[in-house]
């Protein structure tokens, strides 16, 4: 047949059965979410479902500019933030002249410069996996950054991204912030400031939403209308009407999810000294996930044999410069010990061959 699309696609992390297992590959949130979340679905009237979800989302648009102290004007909803960072893409990326983001960073960015036709260029990340802003080109079509960035779990400072907006006037930045809550710092405040930032979140890491799918980006009056026309040019109902309820609920309960998100935080520490214990390097995370390798066995080594024992880690083998490292998210404390101790059998009886 003719005419037909070729394209690669985004490989996300496996979704295996969910009983007797430790899932730490896909970044999910270690903890149920918030009871209020709970209780806004056992009080959902499905009645209302023959009604068309609300095409603005206003009670969630409203929540999170109360929660992020700034103009409902500014915020655009979305099915997961895959959905805001692909209309980002359309909308902001329409010259000549390439995108920039790090050669590691989220998958998505190359998949959906090649399916939307913008040219893009991948910058090597320096030893310490820090992406040098400063070499970057005067002349560019844009900046993706995720911030902190997966899969290496680095953040960079708000001065640094300030200098960004303010080297590049012209041209949008946008900064991904799926996972600012696991030690990041935001740029939400700069947008005030800003009219070419473009920031987004996620509820499927903080808030413990992944399967709901509900994201949001931020930016200035122009902006957002720009990426409402794009999507209104496609599905305008993008968040249901009980992705709506659930999100708008998890908003209003900040106390629930600094606890469940400091302790993730906690856990990851104890984490890493393990790890260390155990002779692994560990990039220091600000995130949900650490990215870590070991100096005598392989990452396939480790990835296979954490299978057999039913933990389901990451790794990248197509990524050469991290093809040894193995991602894995930071799950409960039981479950991190347990994951260090497996490790340590591995090494054990790796050892002894
Ligand atoms: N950005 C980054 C950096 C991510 O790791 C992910 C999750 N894979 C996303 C965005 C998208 O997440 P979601 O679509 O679930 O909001």
């Amino acid at each position: 047949m003719k005419g037909l699309r070729k394209i690669q696609p985004y490989v996300p992390g496996e979704q295996p059965a969910l009983t007797g297992i430790i899932k730490l590959n896909t970044n999910e949130n270690a903890y149920p979410p918030s009871p209020l979340v709970t209780k806004a679905w056992q009080t959902f009237d499905v009645a209302n479902l023959r009604y068309y979800s609300s095409l603005a989302n206003q009670s969630l648009v409203d929540a999170l500019a109360q929660k992020h102290h700034i103009p409902s004007q500014w915020v655009t909803t979305s099915n997961g933030s895959d959905d805001i960072l692909a209309l980002a893409f359309q909308s902001f990326f329409q010259s000549e002249q390439p995108i920039f983001f790090p050669d590691l960073t989220y998958g998505f960015y190359p998949v959906w410069c090649e399916l939307f036709h913008i040219p893009y260029q991948e910058v090597p990340l320096e030893k310490d996996f820090s992406f040098a802003l400063a070499a970057l080109p005067n002349q560019l079509g844009g900046v993706v950054l995720a911030n902190p960035n997966a899969p290496t779990g680095k953040g960079k400072t708000v001065t640094e991204i300030e200098a960004l907006l303010q080297r590049y006037p012209d041209r949008v930045i946008i900064v991904d912030e799926a996972y600012q809550s696991f030690g990041g710092e935001s740029v939400i405040p700069l947008v005030a400031k800003y009219e070419n930032l473009y920031v987004t979140r996620t509820f499927s890491k903080d808030a413990s939403l992944a399967g709901l799918r509900v994201g949001y980006g931020i930016g200035s009056e122009r902006l957002t209308g720009v990426i409402q026309a794009v999507k209104n040019s496609y599905n305008p109902y993008a968040v249901d009407m009980i992705a709506e309820r659930l999100a708008t609920a998890a908003t209003q309960d900040t106390e629930y999810y600094q606890r469940i998100n400091q302790k993730i935080c906690a856990t990851r520490e104890q984490f890493c000294q393990a790890l260390a214990q155990l002779g692994f390097t560990t990039i220091p995370s600000q995130t949900n996930f650490v990215l870590t390798t070991h100096p005598l066995i392989s990452a396939k080594t480790f990835f296979d044999k954490l299978k057999e024992a039913r933990i389901f880690v990451r790794y990248f083998p197509d990524k050469q410069r991290i093809a040894n490292y193995l991602r894995i998210t930071i799950g409960t404390d039981e479950e991190m010990v347990q994951v260090a101790t497996v490790l340590k059998n591995i090494i054990e009886e790796e050892q002894n061959v």
